[in-house]
């Protein structure tokens, strides 16, 4: 039965000459995989953008197995940002979405989060990797492990300031708790810059201008809630385009 569908194009990869397998997330179905055959032999008009939304015409698979496409009419154009920097901000937001399993009621939720981010990113100039982080943030919370920013992890009280990440404990450790820790392997302290950043991602697009990023500082955040995501979903989170995005800041 043919389906009408919603849906963001993450990424397409050639299957043979002439067909391509095509990952969307969509609004009525989450990630779903579909194979276009013969796309890649029409015309360049009728070729698909990464990062656009559509509304994507397909079949559905009888069991488990690939979608087979139809057709699809772009809704809303996500492929062209202010720089390269916030592309790849919007290409590591999708591959993020690619590694979730989400239960059916989130994923309205999750992929109108997704749109606003894409959206927000269109007129982000410099350091898109703040919004990023902001994005991940949300992501983890909805992935069901806790807002890793909410609550110190050795007195339990509201993360005032994100001072450390303790490994061993699976969490950040305000201001007042670090002082009481002997240093140890499974500490990381923070640098002040990335403290800060912490503190404001919330409302982070505020400061996007103001704050000075270099490639130690994004290190220190990406480090931190990659250890987190693999400690509470005991799963790594490995972001290709993340690497790429760090590249984007000088050592
Ligand atoms: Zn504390």
């Amino acid at each position: 039965m043919k389906t009408k569908l919603q849906a963001i194009l993450i990424k397409q990869s050639q299957y043979s000459e002439s067909s391509l397998i095509l990952q969307f997330f969509s609004l009525q179905q989450g990630t779903i995989s579909v194979i276009a055959k013969g796309i890649r032999k029409k015309s360049e008009k009728q070729q698909l953008l990464p990062l656009c939304e559509y509304e994507l015409l397909a079949y559905e698979p009888k069991e488990q197995g690939l979608w087979l496409f139809s057709e699809a009419n772009i809704i809303r154009n996500f492929s062209v940002y202010p720089g390269s920097a916030t592309w790849a901000a919007a290409e590591t937001g999708l591959e993020l979405i690619s590694h979730l399993i989400i239960p059916q009621e989130d994923i309205a939720t999750i992929y109108n989060l997704t749109i606003a981010y894409l959206e927000y990113l269109k007129k982000v100039k410099s350091n898109a990797i703040l919004i990023f982080w902001r994005f991940l943030n949300r992501i983890t919370i909805l992935s069901g492990i806790g807002n890793p920013l909410s609550n110190c992890c050795i007195c339990n009280n509201a993360l005032s300031l994100p001072s450390a990440y303790l490994k061993s404990k699976g969490g950040f450790v305000c201001e007042n708790c670090l002082p009481e820790i002997y240093p140890n392997d499974t500490l990381l302290i923070l640098s002040p810059p990335a403290r800060k950043i912490l503190l404001l991602l919330p409302e982070i697009g505020n400061h996007l201008e103001e704050i000075t990023l270099d490639r130690a500082v994004v290190n220190e955040i990406n480090t931190a809630f990659a250890l987190y995501w693999q400690t509470h979903h005991k799963q790594t989170l490995h972001l290709k385009g993340l690497s790429v995005l760090t590249q984007f800041y000088n050592a």
